[in-house]
């Protein structure tokens, strides 16, 4: 029997160990994992810290009823130490003993880590959010200390989601980015709603300024602009760094990101060793360059991707457009693909094209703006990204642009397709079509 290993079990190691298992009833599965628990649900920590998700055990998987249903063996409390490749063993402590591990095939899952910076003053009430320790310490202190205003540090999504929550559990939020407007993903046009929105919920939020050190037992937050605010809790989302050291450590190849380099199969420099996850890096589909794209989509793909090779299945792939989609307060925030300020320090051309548009009919109560833009090759006509921001329907308009983008559709496309009218859902032309009109006049501007 084929003897598989996979360090970190949650967002890529659970998944991989359930796929694999789907194919292939007989190899042994190891899952060693640092934390106390398995699968859970890291993207609804922030819905439970809010009070949405109301049940704790709905964002964990017990480890019990997922050793049993997939036939694996699972150590928490597990964090791997040292990879000999030679030796094909890895070696892991628990309960402070070591012990090692032989395997046929490893698979590495160990995720990512937020980012700390090391400031003067930082305290305990300063968190990160990545595991279900994270969300319990974040709870707890919630509940316990009673904390009455918060300040997150970082308007990436994770960021955004926690500001939303913490607001929703009654708290005076600040927000802090280092940039001129939050979610660098977005361009500036497009941001500028989101910003709005923000401050229209009641956050005080501070642009291009940074976080540089605490007083007053971490709740006096000192900015580099010289303003200062009060905070009784911090939610530190200034980013992640991929956790690589285990496959330094092992002479396991790098990319250009820093995080592991993979070949098209997920396979390390090491043959019997695969990686996925957050701690990889991926290619992207529209510039084609390396890329670390740490999101749930891509893992859940890898992981297919991994189990099927182990299987005597090669699956063609043709990178990650990185499509995600959160909610700030009352907005829905999805984004696909690269967008203006990408394309410009690539010096990819391309043509930009904004428009408004209605989540539905207008004389059909509850209609809702939305507003969205796409980035699109002059020559060829295709799109190459695309965002959309309102409150009704911006998910459904951000996966017709992503499945317009991995189809290698053109804005004329866009006008063409049939998105299904009813006035409770769409226009007759819908939001779709209305941009692609726009967008097929400048690019017919363009070509002449
Ligand atoms: P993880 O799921 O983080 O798992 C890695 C695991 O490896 C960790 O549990 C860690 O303890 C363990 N580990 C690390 N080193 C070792 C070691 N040496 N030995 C043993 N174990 C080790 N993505 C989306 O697409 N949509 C979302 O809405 C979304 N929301 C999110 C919200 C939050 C708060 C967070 C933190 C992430 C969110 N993500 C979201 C990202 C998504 O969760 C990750 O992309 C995904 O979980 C990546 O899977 P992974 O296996 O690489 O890492």
């Amino acid at each position: 029997v084929n003897k598989i290993v996979i360090v970190g079990g949650v967002g890529g190691g659970a998944t991989v160990a359930a796929q694999i298992r789907r194919n292939d009833p007989n190899s042994e599965i190891h899952i060693l994992e640092r934390s106390g628990y398995v699968s859970f649900a890291n993207c609804g920590m922030p819905y439970f810290i809010g009070g949405e998700i109301t049940d704790r055990d709905r964002v964990i998987y017990s480890e019990n009823d997922f050793a049993e249903k997939y036939q694996l063996s699972i150590e928490t409390y597990a964090e791997v130490t040292h990879i000999e490749r030679e030796k094909k063993t890895i070696f892991f402590e628990k309960n402070n003993k070591p012990y090692e591990m032989d395997y046929d095939t490893l698979i590495l899952s160990p995720g990512a880590r937020a980012v700390i910076p090391d400031l003067d003053g930082m305290e305990s009430n300063t968190f990160t959010l990545r595991i279900i320790e994270d969300m319990d310490r974040i709870e707890a202190f919630i509940s316990d200390k009673k904390p009455k205003t918060a300040a997150i540090i970082g308007g990436g999504f994770v960021g955004l989601e926690m500001l939303e929550n913490l607001h929703r559990r009654g708290l005076q939020c600040s927000l802090v980015d280092h940039s001129e407007h939050v979610m660098s993903r977005l361009d500036a046009d497009m941001a500028s709603h989101v910003d709005e929105h923000i401050t229209e919920n009641g956050v005080d939020l501070y642009l291009n300024d940074k976080l540089e050190s605490y007083s007053n037992h971490g709740t006096t937050l000192h900015l580099q602009s010289g303003k200062s605010l009060q905070a009784d809790m911090t939610l530190m989302a200034v980013g992640i760094t991929p956790n690589i050291e285990l496959a330094k450590d092992a002479g396991l190849e790098l990319g250009e990101t820093g995080a592991i380099k993979v070949n098209d199969v997920m396979q390390t420099s090491d043959p019997a060793i695969y990686a996925l996850g957050d701690a990889v890096e991926e290619v992207d589909f529209i510039t084609k360059k390396p890329a670390h794209v740490a999101l749930a989509w891509p893992a859940h793909r890898q992981a297919f991707v991994i189990a099927s090779h182990l299987n005597g299945e090669k699956i063609q792939r043709d990178g990650i457009l990185g499509s995600s989609i959160f909610r700030v307060f009352d907005l829905t925030v999805a984004i696909t693909g690269q967008n203006e300020d990408a394309l410009d320090k690539l010096d990819i051309p391309f043509e930009a094209v904004l428009s408004k548009g209605y989540s539905h009919a207008g004389y059909y109560p509850g209609s809702e703006k939305l507003w969205m833009k796409i980035v699109f090759d002059p020559k060829s006509g295709q799109l190459l990204g695309g965002s959309v921001i309102g409150p009704k329907g911006a998910d459904k308009r951000m996966a017709v642009l992503a499945t317009a983008i991995k189809g290698k559709l053109t804005v004329d496309d866009l006008t063409d397709l049939e998105l299904g009218y009813n006035p409770i859902y769409s226009g007759s032309k819908d939001a779709i079509n209305i941009l692609g009109y726009k967008a097929r006049e400048q690019w017919k501007k363009a070509n002449k």
